[in-house]
């Protein structure tokens, strides 16, 4: 029993607008779901995703309008870390970031650049058996295109307290790192040295990363992260997927989420991410909820 690699990356927006601008827009993404916050239900909770809006590509934003810009620091993931194909499809991002006006630097197989709010990417040219996750853009070639997560990077001063618990979710060891590698996908997990000043969560910083589980093996996981010594929240049903959440002990929050039901559960593949969509729990506030947030244009309806 492993985990299937990394499922989602949440973070933090200041501006659903600039962020959809620039991961559906600029990056080609998709955008495949539109919602709230289920814990603050007040907020965008936005999804970008592969075509099919598949676990192990979708990077999610919160929208807290007016946040001060984040920075990371000890306990919190700092690096997210795409896969592509080719030295040719670096090349293709550093012009195409350029032409957008956000610098990246080349670094021999990857390419390092931080969003519009100093959210830090780099896409990586590896060579894996796990199926490429590529979302349609008419300006993106597929074979250039982001193929998904392939790792995520974290600051911890003592990586070590974190073995245990690594361990117990059968992470394997790997690179100087830990895999999670199941039948179909495998995700990578890095420490890196923590920057002297501490980290605050803002715009521009990583909230969570989620780790994904099979259906059936969810409610294992959340014994295995207990026998790690981690304190995990009940099974929470997210509607999209199912989730327990816990702190590992270098401070950064784990989320176990489910490979389903998935996001056309509420709306036809073709048309995911039009509108708002509010999980049933929540439908009786959209009345309250929509006229308070900004609506945020797609540029990908516009090409269309
Ligand atoms: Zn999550």
């Amino acid at each position: 029993m492993k985990l299937e690699g990394i499922h989602h990356i949440t973070a933090i927006t200041e501006d659903a607008q600039r962020n959809v601008d620039f991961y559906a827009g600029v990056l080609g993404l998709r955008l495949v779901k539109k919602t709230v916050n289920q814990d603050s239900p007040t907020v965008y909770h936005l999804f970008f995703a592969d075509e099919g809006g598949d676990p192990g590509s979708d990077l999610t934003f919160f929208e807290y309008p007016g946040a001060p810009l984040g920075r990371a620091g000890r306990g919190m993931v700092h690096r997210i870390v795409w896969r592509v194909a080719s030295a040719d499809s670096l090349e293709f991002w550093a012009q195409r970031l350029e032409a957008n006006g956000i610098e990246s630097r080349r670094d021999g197989d990857s390419l390092h650049f931080s969003d519009p709010e100093g959210l830090d990417h780099e896409l990586l040219v590896v060579s894996v058996p796990d199926p490429p996750l590529v979302a349609d853009h008419a300006e993106v070639p597929a074979e250039l295109a982001l193929q998904g997560f392939h790792a995520v990077r974290a600051y911890s001063a003592v990586p070590q307290a974190s073995a245990g618990l690594l361990e117990a979710l059968e992470f394997e060891p790997v690179d100087g790192g830990w895999e999670a590698r199941g039948e179909k996908r495998g995700g990578l997990y890095f420490y890196d040295e923590p920057p002297a000043e501490a980290g605050l969560q803002g715009a521009g910083s990583v909230h969570h990363v989620a780790w994904a589980s099979t259906l059936e093996e969810h409610m294992q996981w959340r014994e295995k992260a207990i026998s790690g010594g981690a304190r995990p929240t009940p099974e929470i049903d997210r509607f999209y997927f199912k989730s327990i959440y816990f702190r590992e002990p270098s401070g950064v929050l784990f989320e176990v989420a489910t490979m389903g039901p998935g996001f056309t559960v509420d709306e036809p593949l073709e048309h995911l991410g039009e509108k708002l969509s509010l999980p049933p729990d929540f439908e009786h506030l959209r009345a309250e909820v929509e006229p308070n947030l900004r609506p945020v244009r797609n540029p990908r309806s516009d090409s269309e």
